[in-house]
């Protein structure tokens, strides 16, 4: 089940997706914490997709909103502390790891910028996504009617249930919480789209993957659903092709 998203069909100059189980688990982003056969896996799936996996940028993630620019080749090996990034540079693959947390791909095809971000509740109650359209337009020069965005996989509302306590942080987006007897629900999805068309950016040039991680159970890892003991996760990757060939 390959991640399409039709706003982007028209753009054959990027790559983007996200692996499935069947690549296996691809580790985490912390510096450290990944085992070799995390490694191995995210070797062998970007061996499959043509990509060399030294060019792969991994952010250290931690749930914030900090996005960084990646300007010179030799950044890829750095690992700031960033939930997105964003770059004009052609063959490296920006990536991100996940397990219901949502993966937001941006693409302005004017300036031949790419960005993504890693969006869960933290995330996104704190302004990953947003941060993501102001680096565009402020580090990128992209114009904001350019700026072509598709949502990922991540969990939907369908089981994305809240403690009472943590409601507070939706009180702005009333419309996406959801009460079910005593339960209370998110549509994070929901609250990433306010977002970005408050930030400007057209409701045509949003696509969504509508893909539950937790319903999702014979494709994607979710941790909700899942509950490891050591987290499982998937890799969103976008890349912009270098046109000369490489
Ligand atoms: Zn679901």
């Amino acid at each position: 089940m390959p991640l399409k998203f039709n706003l982007f069909n028209k753009h054959p100059e990027i790559v983007y997706g996200i692996t499935e189980q069947a690549d296996g688990s691809m580790g985490y982003t912390t510096p450290g914490y990944s085992k070799p056969e995390h490694f191995n896996n995210r070797k062998v799936y970007f061996r499959k997709q043509g990509i060399n996996s030294d060019q792969v940028f991994f952010p250290n993630m931690e749930h914030g909103n900090i996005i960084v620019v990646i300007n010179k080749q030799n950044e890829l090996k750095s690992q700031p502390v960033a939930d997105g990034v964003v770059t004009k540079l052609t063959g490296v693959v920006l990536a991100i790891t996940s397990a219901d947390c949502f993966s937001v791909y941006a693409y302005d095809p004017v300036q031949k910028v790419i960005g993504l971000a890693h969006a869960g509740w933290k995330g996104v109650v704190g302004g990953v996504v947003p941060n993501l359209i102001k680096t565009l337009t402020i580090y990128c020069q992209s114009l904001k009617k350019d700026i072509l965005v598709g949502i990922g996989p991540g969990i939907g509302k369908c089981h994305f249930e809240i403690k009472p306590e943590t409601l507070p942080h939706y009180l702005a987006y009333s419309e996406c919480i959801e009460q079910k007897g005593e339960k209370i629900f998110i549509d994070l999805e929901g609250i990433i789209v306010q977002q970005l068309l408050f930030a400007g950016i057209k409701k045509e040039n949003i696509g969504l993957s509508k893909q539950c991680t937790f319903c999702l159970d014979k494709i994607y890892f979710s941790n909700r659903r899942d509950k490891p003991k050591l987290l499982e996760t998937m890799i969103s990757f976008i890349m912009l092709k270098n046109v000369n060939g490489g």
